[in-house]
This record gives C-alpha cells, sequence and structure tokens, in this order.
C-alpha cells in the first residue's frame, strides 16, 4: 500500500491537483470543510511535524509559499483563510504525510473543535 499522498505524488491515484512546484502539490479535499479545502504537502516523505529535523527547513519554508500561494490563486486573501496542521491522534491525524490543510471560504470559528 505505503503512504496515501506518496501515491498521490506518484499518480496511482487521482486526485485534483491545483497547484505543483518543484518542492511541493496541493490538491482538493475530498471531504472539504469549507468551500475551499486544499492539501498542501512537501514532494519529500515526511511523516509528522514531530519528525521534523533541521534538514527539512527548507522544504517546509516551500510548502508554506505554496499554501501562500493557494490562497491567492483560490481568491482567498481578501476574506482571510486559515492554515492547519494536524499533528498526531489528539489532533486526528489521519495521513502520516505531512500537510497543510487550506480552509477560506467562510468565516472560521475559534477555538477549532
Ligand atoms: P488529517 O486528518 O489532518 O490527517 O487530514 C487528512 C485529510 O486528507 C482529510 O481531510 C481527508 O479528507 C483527506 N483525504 C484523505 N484521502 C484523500 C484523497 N485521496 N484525496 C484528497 N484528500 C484526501
Ligand atoms: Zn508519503
Amino acid at each position: 500500500m505505503g503512504c496515501l499522498f506518496c501515491n498521490v505524488l506518484e499518480k496511482k491515484i487521482p486526485a485534483d491537483v491545483i497547484y505543483e512546484d518543484e518542492h511541493a502539490v496541493a490538491f482538493r479535499d475530498i471531504r472539504p470543510m469549507a468551500p475551499t479545502h486544499v492539501l498542501v504537502i512537501p514532494r519529500k516523505h515526511i511523516a509528522a511535524i514531530h519528525d521534523l529535523t533541521e534538514e527539512d527547513v527548507a522544504t517546509m519554508g516551500r510548502v508554506m509559499l505554496a499554501a501562500k500561494a493557494v490562497a491567492h490563486q483560490e481568491g482567498l486573501e481578501a476574506g482571510g483563510y486559515r492554515l492547519v496542521i494536524n499533528d498526531g491522534d489528539a489532533a486526528g491525524q489521519t495521513v502520516h504525510h505531512i500537510h497543510v490543510h487550506v480552509l477560506g471560504g467562510r468565516n472560521l470559528t475559534w477555538p477549532p473543535g
């Protein structure tokens, strides 16, 4: 089986990809929680935030820039948007390849659930 999002990167499973560059890929979440719900992932497999090392600094910076580009492309800047990274069970992480949720298009409550 392997990693679900590595399979997306390798085009073994289909995804609605809306942005890609040398370091990151973004695609629409299959269970959207907001009018815009996009996942931004590094091309490098990193399972979770708690696995990050100094080696990943540039990669994660690129992921954040990709998230910014997605928000711009989706027209979210004026209204505002939220970036979320779940880490581990208590946060509800279900896919163990780091992904930034880009959520927007509606008012988002705080604190999150
Ligand atoms: P998390 O709970 O933070 O690990 O988020 C995983 C996200 O991946 C959830 O919002 C799922 O809806 C989403 N997801 C799972 N499988 C796919 C897929 N094949 N394509 C797009 N999104 C997916
Ligand atoms: Zn992976």
